[in-house]
């Protein structure tokens, strides 16, 4: 039997996969169990930032390995201390829950956010806004702040105390904000699985300054966006705004699973013992390895990134059968005249993996991916769209 079949057979079907067994990889290489090897835009959707068998993350994740690989939240270990020194230092926040993925970094920004406008306004302030259009996670709580309709049928009754206001739209927000007893305010500065649309500055900063003025925390979720994806450490650093709650997962770990939630000074001291938890929150193995991501992510490299994406966004604008292209760095979205899975699986065939958001061509591709390789693959995504 197939590895396909028996993954068909027995593994949940909630997956449309693509006909690819994929067995190794080298940089932003893949290798098929045929042999073909492919180009990867799509870095296990955002998550491997250095792309296959970086040398530094293996060497940090290796070591961490040859220690100690999880001691549960009882006790102290060092790469969990230091990865959280290292975000707070570098994004002006004070303290970090580690969970592991960006749903629970979510569930636990939004149990900060209640939390926070509980003890401060009441028990009935208590619901948050969220955008339309939006993805913030998978789990009842994290679909019920997911502003697309088609993720909540058959699963109602979801948790209450979300809704949804259009993006862009400020009277939107500012008429939700008078008809609700908001706890909290939570927004992607670029929607991803939302066809990768981008947040005007002047709506976020709105949005902040609402936030500030009705007291309640504003939560940016960086799941996707965050730790280089854009161009900078995480987007809303080009918003010109300081959030209260950011979660971040993604790419943070380089391909282990963590997920975090950063608290602002305003917030730091809203969870207490017993307030939350997560058994691998905090693994060592997988914070050394985000540790060597984010330690990696200065402003010289940053810059690569954000010229990368130039030069993606210069390729493919105004290309044949392109209609637009959107995004921040190397978050793209690329709105083809054919049907973008078609696109997508014309660059299978040639040899590129590709993802899609919405109707769009989605590109993620490793932050460090070599130009050589992102020049070739433009290209053949060049020629799938026309
Ligand atoms: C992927 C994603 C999530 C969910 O992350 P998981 O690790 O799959 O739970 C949440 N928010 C955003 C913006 C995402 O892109």
């Amino acid at each position: 039997m197939s590895i396909t079949s028996i993954d068909k057979e027995f593994v949940s079907g909630t997956y449309g996969r693509f006909p690819v067994e994929l067995v190794s990889g080298s940089g932003s290489l893949l290798t098929g169990s045929d042999g073909k090897q492919y180009i990867d835009l799509g870095s296990g959707i955002g998550v491997t930032a250095f792309g296959f068998r970086d040398e530094a993350w293996m060497g940090a994740v290796t070591a961490q390995l040859g220690k100690v690989q999880h001691t549960s939240n009882l006790y102290y270990t060092e790469p969990c201390a230091l990865l959280a020194k290292a975000l707070c230092e570098k994004t002006g926040m004070k303290k970090v829950f580690f969970g592991n993925s960006g749903a629970e970094a979510n569930e636990c920004a939004i149990k900060v956010a209640r939390k926070y406008s509980a003890e401060k306004k009441g028990p009935d302030c208590y619901t948050i806004i969220t955008l339309l259009n939006s993805f913030h996670g998978r789990t009842l709580t994290t679909l019920a702040a997911t502003g697309q309709d088609h993720f909540h049928e058959l699963f109602q009754p979801l948790t209450p105390g979300f809704v949804h206001v259009p993006a862009n739209d400020i009277g939107a927000l500012e008429q939700m904000l008078g008809s609700v007893k908001a706890a909290g305010i939570m927004l992607e500065c670029v929607q991803g699985e939302g066809g990768v649309m981008p947040l005007t500055k002047e709506y976020v900063q709105v949005a902040a300054s609402l936030a500030a003025q009705h007291d309640i925390p504003l939560i940016i979720d960086e799941v996707q966006t965050g730790n280089g994806r854009t161009g900078s450490l995480y987007a809303y650093m080009q918003f010109g705004i300081q959030p209260d709650i950011v979660s971040t997962a993604k790419g943070l770990g380089g391909g282990l699973p963590i997920g975090a939630c950063l608290m602002s000074e305003k917030v730091q001291y809203v969870l207490g013992p017993g307030d939350h938890g997560s058994t691998y929150g905090g693994n060592p193995v997988c914070c050394a390895g985000a540790l060597s991501v984010i330690n990696r992510l200065d402003d010289e490299f940053l810059a690569q990134v954000k010229a990368k994406g130039e030069y993606v966004f210069d390729a493919l604008n105004g290309a044949e059968g392109v209609e637009g292209v959107s995004g921040m760095g190397l978050m793209i979205g690329i709105k083809t005249r054919k049907p973008a899975r078609e696109v997508v699986n014309a660059c299978l065939e040639k040899g590129v993996l590709c993802l899609t958001a919405k109707d769009k061509v989605r590109l993620l591709p490793a932050l460090n991916i070599p130009m050589e390789q992102l020049s070739a693959a433009v290209e053949i995504i060049r020629e799938a769209c026309k």
